[in-house]
């Protein structure tokens, strides 16, 4: 072994290096702080998170926020190798947290050891889209309506699904101002109001291209806000006259609505068993839809005629024959009214 002449100025143990032996030395850096404070803030209403000034819908729990917010406020040196971090939280109050940590490193060679407090306090702010909503605020409505008749239950319900899917896909991909804030069927359909414009553009663009018929988009001017013109707008949907399932009579026969197209109807017809196609201004009546359809029992199947059990009366009612079409006796089958007549669907 080499004799040395140096020696450590602050214990007089042989150093081996100038200076400070790597004990002294790792005992006079202070190499493990903690900010005495840090804080988190969400809203209490939807639990989103603010980090800065920008909310966020994390959709994390309490404890892995403690956890992350108090790794950020523990500081370590840099020469600290090897460290291991152990937090441990204590809720205090609803609003507070303590959370001790310790830590365990090398530091120069010398294994270290220490640790320190945090204190957590969960502040609650109402967020940017709660505000808004708590706050009547809109920028749009998308009015679902039909052409000459009003929206079926059917309609209704599928155009507030998609309204709900809509709403889900943009908060998740972060658009938290799109939401719904208030969906209202009224006596003429149905009338969701929305916090974006790009929400009510993508209701009214999914809902026509799902059941048919066109919107307008109309433009309200409704303020000034920092220099820029704010306005409202209305997407005014137009559903179809006739929709999917409708069974119609037309030249004296019936037929149910397969597609509606833009100048008029793909039908499938009962009596030919076939797809045609019919103007909206031939449809003679629209008897109703097939998914109002009653269930009732053939009484008996002849060459010419089929007898129908009125699931209302009990009474036969006989209905025309179809070569392509034949139900047998004590068969189920689904019908609907036209008048006093039985309309057997397919
Ligand atoms: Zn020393
Ligand atoms: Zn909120």
């Amino acid at each position: 072994m080499a004799i040395t002449d140096r020696f450590c100025p602050k214990c007089g143990q042989p150093s081996e290096r100038e200076g400070l032996c790597s004990r002294c030395r790792a005992e006079s850096v202070q190499w493990l702080s903690c900010d005495g404070r840090v804080q988190s803030v969400h809203c209490p209403a939807c639990d989103a998170r603010k980090v800065g000034s920008v909310w966020t819908d994390t959709g994390r729990d309490r404890e892995s926020i403690a956890y992350d917010l108090v790794r950020s406020a523990v500081h370590i040196h840099p020469d600290v190798k090897q460290a291991d971090v152990r937090i441990r939280i204590i809720d205090l109050t609803h609003n507070r947290s303590r959370a001790e940590v310790s830590v365990t490193g090398r530091l120069y060679g010398q294994r270290v050891e220490g640790s320190c407090e945090t204190e957590i306090a969960w502040l609650k702010e109402q967020c940017d889209r709660c505000s808004r909503i708590s706050g009547s605020y809109y920028e749009g409505v998308v009015q679902v309506r039909a052409e000459g008749r009003h929206p079926s239950p059917f309609e209704i319900q599928t155009a507030a699904a998609f309204a709900d899917e809509a709403e889900s896909a943009l908060q998740t991909g972060g658009e938290r101002l799109s939401f719904i804030s208030d969906m209202t069927e009224t006596r003429d359909g149905l009338d969701i109001v929305v916090g974006s414009q790009h929400i009510g553009l993508l209701i009214a663009q999914k809902v026509t291209a799902e059941l048919g018929g066109r919107y307008t988009t109309h433009p309200k001017l409704v303020g000034e806000k920092n220099g820029k013109q704010l306005y409202r707008i209305t997407y005014s949907v137009r559903l179809p006259r006739f929709q999917k399932r409708d069974v119609i009579r037309w030249k004296g026969r019936y037929a149910e609505v397969v597609q509606v197209e833009p100048h008029g109807l793909r039908v499938f017809d009962f009596a030919e068993n076939a797809i045609r196609s019919v103007r909206e201004d031939e449809v003679e009546k629209l008897v109703g839809n097939a998914r109002q359809a009653e269930d009732a029992m053939v009484a008996y199947s002849d060459r010419d005629m089929i007898g129908i059990i009125d699931p209302v009366t009990s009474k036969t009612v006989e209905s025309k024959a179809n070569a392509d079409y034949r139900p047998q006796a004590g068969q189920h089958v689904r019908i609907l009214r036209d008048g006093d007549f039985i309309v057997i669907l397919r």
